[in-house]
Formats: structure tokens, C-alpha cells, sequence
């Protein structure tokens, strides 16, 4: 069967990820996806889940605690400030990441991801991702202020070198009402 952008997105990092790893959530939001990562990475890994909504991190809090998953570190700042919160040993050597795109579901449909922030965020965990690694960006952008987020957001993952980086989209085209697209970008190991 044909998976809708999101199912794809976990079904990409269920392959990706590993035991162990060191992970980020970009967008926490509702917690749905740092819960899928943390249970990927198992305790001997780690999550770091991004929101600049206090609302997000609350909820994604709540959503660790009801399956007792203390593996994780929630941020309440922009993923584009990653670089001043990774320790040490994290520096390249981040497992996965995964953006949604967008606003918070059920929640001020006005704070929503911008390319400002986005791009930079993307840019830092290219530079931290161990080889062979992906992340994984599904792009709502039915909203207002979507569509320039989706435009420049292509034109930045366009340019990444072939060498380096494998890019994939995957969209349905004859879907209407702007349905989500995935993006997923391989770090390509060296040969
Ligand atoms: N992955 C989430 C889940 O599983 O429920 C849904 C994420 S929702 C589509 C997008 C989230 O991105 C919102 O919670 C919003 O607050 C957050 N966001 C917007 N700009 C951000 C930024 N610069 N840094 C981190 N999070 C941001």
C-alpha cells in the first residue's frame, strides 16, 4: 500500500535510526514523533525535542511521561539554536531528525514554522549528521505563509551537493488541497 507523507516519514526513520543514537525532533509539537523516536533509540539513546511553544513542550512532556520515557531533553527555543545546545559529544554525531512542518495542531494556527529558522536548522544538522543518516521533513503548507516556506525550502534542498547529500521527494500529484509532501536528505557516506 502507498503511504500517506507522515506514515512514510516513520516508516523512513524505523529504518534509519538505531539503538542508541542520538536523535532530534525539530518540531515537537504534540510529542507524537519524539515518542516514536525515543522508543527507536531505546534507552541507551537520546531525543532532543525543539518547540518554541511553551503549549508544545508541555504536551510533548506529558506524552513521554505517559509511556515513562526519561530519554529525552525538551527545548523550549528554535531548532535554528541546535548548534548552542548540542554538548560535546553530540557534534556529528546526530543519528536522525524529523521536521512537521506547519502549526500545532488544535492550537494558534498563527505560529507557524518559517524558512528563516527552518533553513538554518537544516543546514546545522547536516553539518552534525553521521554519514549514512537521514532527516526527514514533512511539509504542510496549505496555511497561510506555507507556500513560501515550501518554495524556499526547495530551492535550499536543490542545491545540496549530489556528492554529499541524496535528496528525495515524495508527493502525491493528484491530490487536491495541498496535501503534505515528504523530503528526506541522506547524508551520503564517503567512499
Ligand atoms: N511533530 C509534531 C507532533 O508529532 O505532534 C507536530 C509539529 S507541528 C506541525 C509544528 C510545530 O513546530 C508547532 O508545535 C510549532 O510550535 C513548532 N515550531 C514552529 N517554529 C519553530 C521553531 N523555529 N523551532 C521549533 N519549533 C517550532
Amino acid at each position: 500500500m502507498v503511504k500517506q507523507a507522515l506514515q512514510f516519514s516513520h516508516e523512513l526513520l524505523k529504518q534509519s535510526v538505531e539503538k542508541g543514537d542520538i536523535v532530534v525532533d525539530a518540531t515537537a509539537g504534540n510529542g507524537n514523533d519524539t515518542l516514536l523516536l525515543a522508543n527507536l533509540v531505546g534507552e541507551t539513546g537520546h531525543v532532543l525535542a525543539f518547540d518554541i511553544q511553551e503549549q508544545a513542550i508541555q504536551n510533548t512532556r506529558h506524552r513521554l511521561q505517559e509511556h515513562h520515557i526519561e530519554h529525552a531533553t525538551l527545548i523550549h527555543d528554535s531548532h535554528s539554536q541546535l548548534d548552542r545546545h548540542l554538548k560535546t559529544h553530540m557534534h556529528k554525531n546526530i543519528g536522525g531528525a524529523i521536521f512537521n512542518l506547519g502549526y500545532l495542531p488544535g492550537s494558534d494556527k498563527s505560529v507557524i514554522t518559517m524558512p528563516e529558522s527552518t533553513i538554518p536548522a537544516i543546514q546545522q544538522l547536516l553539518e552534525n549528521l553521521r554519514e549514512g543518516k537521514l532527516i526527514v521533513l514533512v511539509v504542510y503548507y496549505g496555511h497561510q505563509g506555507g507556500d513560501k516556506e515550501k518554495e524556499e525550502l526547495l530551492e535550499m534542498v536543490k542545491q545540496l551537493d549530489q556528492k554529499e547529500f541524496s535528496v528525495l521527494e515524495y508527493s502525491f500529484i493528484n491530490q487536491k488541497n495541498n496535501p503534505p509532501f515528504l523530503l528526506a536528505i541522506e547524508k551520503r557516506k564517503a567512499r
